[in-house]
């Protein structure tokens, strides 16, 4: 029976590193780390995340606000305000809730955040820096993972892994993360030809697809670590991963769980980089100080 990866435990652990470090950079810099969230309409889902989002930073210690803005916001307007966050000497990290509501370009929205706020890690210079191995922020979801596999001992290093699954937001840059750990990485999709063998292969599996159980414990390589990033409705409507988690958990040597795996460390990670975009802005300000 494979051993549980507590992702509920872990992201306690992250909450409560933080907590400390935010501490300390407010004895020092007579401030806490500013989080701008902007969530636009009222999507249900997106609401509750924003909601999680506010209280676990200012648990934390972190400062902010969230702007809720009406369904009918223009892009223009959206951008505006994404631009004044940008100017604001208050705000360390931006993060505009996806999806947005029709009429408003997602893309347009990530390129119009500063880089070096874009605490959700899209930026294209976030993204180019993960995979050309330079220090920036990476995404909170991908960054959870890499966590989890931390904190599990993983061997990384030689591994063979297999990510299923390749958004912007969470396959692709699971991927970049696994490289520069030194796994040897497949990243498998729609169109990928015999996923079952290719899953077979990994001594680490990650599932990042939105298909409910699609993964069963016949594709898993006894001994393998299994991260499921997946969040979907079983037939019962039950909270359910990617991975059929009882015939999984009998083949693999960790696995995630899903609710209480994946889930809780995005917003970890979220609080984590917010305090290192404030960090990297204080470091930044110094030296255009000195020089
Ligand atoms: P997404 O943008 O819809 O991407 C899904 C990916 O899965 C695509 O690359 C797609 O391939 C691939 N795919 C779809 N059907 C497949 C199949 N039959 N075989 C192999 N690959 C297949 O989803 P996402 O945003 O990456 O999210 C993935 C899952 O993670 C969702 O369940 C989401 O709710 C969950 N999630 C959880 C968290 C968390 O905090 N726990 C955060 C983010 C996302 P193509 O590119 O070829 O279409």
């Amino acid at each position: 029976m494979a051993t549980l990866i507590d992702g509920k435990a872990i992201s306690k652990l992250v909450r409560e590193e933080v907590a400390r470090e935010v501490e300390a950079f407010k004895a020092e810099n007579g401030r806490a780390p500013g989080l701008h969230v902007v969530l636009v309409g009222e999507d249900p889902a997106s609401t509750v995340y924003v909601r999680n989002k506010e209280k676990a930073a200012l648990e934390v210690g972190i400062a902010g606000r969230v702007h809720r803005l009406p369904e009918s916001t223009t892009e223009e307007t959206l951008l505006g305000l994404v631009r004044e966050l940008n100017q604001s000497g208050e705000v360390d990290g931006i993060l505009v809730q996806f999806p947005v509501p029709k009429g408003i370009r997602q893309q347009k929205v990530i390129e119009a955040t500063a880089a070096s706020k874009d605490v959700d890690g899209l930026h294209p210079e976030s993204i180019g820096a993960l995979w050309a191995g330079i220090p920036g922020l990476v995404p909170c979801t991908p960054k959870g993972c890499m966590r989890l596999l931390a904190e599990n001992g993983t061997q990384l290093d030689g591994a063979r892994a297999v990510v299923v699954g390749r958004s912007n937001l969470v396959g692709k840059p699971i991927a970049g993360l696994l490289l520069a750990a030194s796994a040897t990485v497949t990243l498998a999709h729609s169109k990928t030809r015999d996923l079952a063998a290719i899953c077979r292969e990994a001594d680490v599996l990650v599932a990042a697809v939105g298909r409910a159980k699609m993964i069963p414990g016949s594709w898993i390589k006894p001994g393998a670590v299994v991260i499921d990033v997946g969040m979907n409705r079983d037939e019962a409507g039950k909270l359910c991963g990617d991975v059929d988690f009882a015939s999984a958990s009998a083949v693999a040597s960790a696995i995630t769980p899903v609710p209480g795996g994946v889930g809780p460390m995005t917003i970890a990670m979220l609080l984590e980089n917010t305090l290192n975009a404030a960090r990297s802005r204080i470091k930044r300000a110094a030296r255009t100080m000195v020089s």
